[in-house]
C-alpha cells in the first residue's frame, strides 16, 4: 500500500477536526497497520463488511478497494459530514450515525452470506461492544479488530493465568482467536498510552462446548470470576440449590468444590454448569 495513500493527517487539518479523548478517538497513520488489518480480515469481493467507528475514514477506504459492500457505524456527530463527503460518493458505502452498543446488526446484514465485522476499536467500550456481537448471534464470519494489548491477552489466555477471565471464556466459547499483529503507539495520532493488538475471531460452526443453558452457563463464568479467591463453593452457592444438591453438582461434574474458578478450563465450567442445570432441574 502506498503511504501516500493514508490521508489521515491531511483530513483532520483539512476539516479542523478536534479529537475526542472521551470517544476513544486515535486515528491510524501507518499504511502498514492498514494494510495488515484489511489483509488479515481477508476482505474479498463477496463481503459486506461492517465498520464500527470510521473515524476519518481512512481504514474504510481501504476496506472499500476490496469489499462488495461497507457499512460504517459512527457515533461522533462532527465526523459525519466529513465521511460523507470523502466516501458519499462511492455507491459501495453507507453510514449509519449510532452508538455501536445500540445497534440492531442484523437489520445491517439481512440476507449478505458472507459478513465480516472490522474495526479499530474505541478501547473504552472494547469489552462492551465484543460482548455485544457475540452474545446476540450475529451471523458474522469473523471480526478483526484492534484492541489493547493487555484486553488481547485476556482473550487469548488460558487457565492458571493472571490474565483468565470471563472475556476469554465468552470469545473462546464463540471463536478461534488469531494475533494479525502488533501495533505501537507511534501508528496512531494522537498517541494512545499503550501497545495495541490486531486480533481476528472466527466464529465457529457452533459454540466450541455444548451447554444445557447459556444464561446459567455465563452466570457460573461470571460469579467464579467475581470472586476470584473463592473458592467454586463459594461461587455457586447463590444458585438456589440445596447444599446437597450442591454437592452432588459438583460430584456428577467430577469438580473439586475447593477449586477456584481460575483453575478451569471451558469444557470443565460447561461441565459444571450443565450439572448444576440437571440439580435445578431434576
Ligand atoms: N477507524 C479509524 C481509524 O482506524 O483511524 C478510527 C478509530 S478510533 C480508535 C475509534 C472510532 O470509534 C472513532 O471514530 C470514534 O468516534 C468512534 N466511536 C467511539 N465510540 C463509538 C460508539 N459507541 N459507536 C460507534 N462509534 C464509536
Amino acid at each position: 500500500m502506498d503511504i501516500k495513500d493514508i490521508k489521515t493527517q491531511e483530513l483532520v487539518k483539512k476539516y479542523n477536526f478536534k479529537f475526542s479523548k472521551s470517544l476513544g478517538q486515535n486515528f491510524l497513520v501507518d499504511g502498514s497497520v492498514l494494510e495488515d488489518i484489511v489483509e488479515g480480515a481477508d476482505v474479498c469481493e463477496d463481503d459486506l463488511v461492517i465498520e464500527i467507528g470510521p473515524g476519518v475514514g481512512t481504514l474504510t477506504a481501504q476496506i472499500l478497494k476490496k469489499a462488495k459492500r461497507v457499512v460504517a457505524v459512527e457515533l461522533d456527530t462532527d465526523l459525519i459530514p466529513i465521511l460523507e463527503n470523502e466516501l458519499g460518493d462511492n455507491p459501495k458505502f453507507s453510514l449509519i450515525h449510532k452508538d455501536a452498543l445500540k445497534v440492531d446488526f442484523n437489520e445491517i446484514i439481512g440476507d449478505e452470506e458472507s459478513v465480516k465485522l472490522v474495526a479499530n476499536l474505541p478501547y473504552y467500550v472494547t469489552t462492551p461492544i465484543i460482548a455485544k456481537l457475540l452474545n446476540e448471534g450475529y451471523k458474522f464470519k469473523s471480526l478483526t479488530i484492534m484492541i489493547q494489548k493487555e484486553v488481547a491477552e485476556r482473550i487469548n489466555s488460558e487457565p492458571n493465568c493472571k490474565e483468565y477471565g470471563a472475556l476469554s471464556i465468552l470469545v473462546q466459547y464463540y471463536c478461534d482467536t488469531r494475533i494479525v499483529r502488533r501495533v505501537p503507539p507511534s501508528c496512531f495520532i494522537p498517541r494512545p498510552k499503550v501497545d495495541s493488538i490486531v486480533i481476528r475471531l472466527d466464529k465457529l460452526e457452533k459454540p466450541r462446548v455444548d451447554v444445557k443453558d447459556k444464561k446459567l452457563f455465563f452466570d457460573v463464568v461470571r460469579n467464579s470470576f467475581n470472586m476470584r479467591r473463592k473458592t467454586l463453593w463459594n461461587a455457586t452457592k447463590g444458585f438456589n440449590l440445596s447444599k446437597e444438591d450442591l454437592e452432588k453438582a459438583f460430584e456428577n461434574s467430577d469438580i473439586d468444590q475447593k477449586r477456584r474458578g481460575e483453575t478451569l478450563s471451558l469444557q470443565e465450567f460447561a461441565n459444571l454448569a450443565n450439572a448444576i442445570y440437571d440439580q435445578i432441574h431434576k
